[in-house]
């Protein structure tokens, strides 16, 4: 499994995504899946530049099947309660593989364009504190 060319890493590739727990303009925060290897995986925006904020770089971390099965059951079940709602989805975040790989999709559709061989560690911020400034020291990470 370790082998697998995960979706992410395929470009021209149009990703599905599984549930968005954030967006602005796009999504910002969501939950995906390998649609080879069944593997889920957490995506949060890192940085963004371009017009309608369409060139975005998320990190997506791998996490366990049970434990965002488990988030799944928890949010749909206290979907009313938005507080209780962000205190899983920190958990989850907290609970996701600390590396990370980046990946430039192209919205409206979620396209890769391309992604960073070495993995990396950002953090995890609301969309409101990501930053235009800081795309070009990512950039250089990734083979476009
Ligand atoms: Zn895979």
């Amino acid at each position: 499994m370790t082998d697998c060319k995960h979706s992410w890493m395929r470009k021209g590739k149009k990703l599905t995504l599984d549930t968005i727990l954030d967006e602005w303009l796009g999504p910002t925060l969501a939950l995906v899946h390998c649609e080879k290897c069944s593997k889920p995986a957490l995506l949060h925006l890192v940085t963004w530049r371009g017009r309608d904020l369409s060139e975005r770089i998320y990190a997506i971390r791998h996490i366990d099947s049970s434990t965002k099965n488990t988030y799944i059951a928890n949010i749909n079940r206290d979907y009313c309660d938005l507080s209780r709602k962000a205190s899983e989805t920190e958990a989850l975040i907290g609970a996701c593989s600390q590396s990370a790989r980046l990946v430039l999709f192209t919205s409206p559709g979620m396209i890769v364009k391309g992604f960073s061989r070495d993995l990396f560690n950002p953090p995890v911020m609301r969309w409101q504190d990501v930053k235009t400034e800081t795309y070009d020291d990512w950039i250089r990470f990734l083979s476009i």
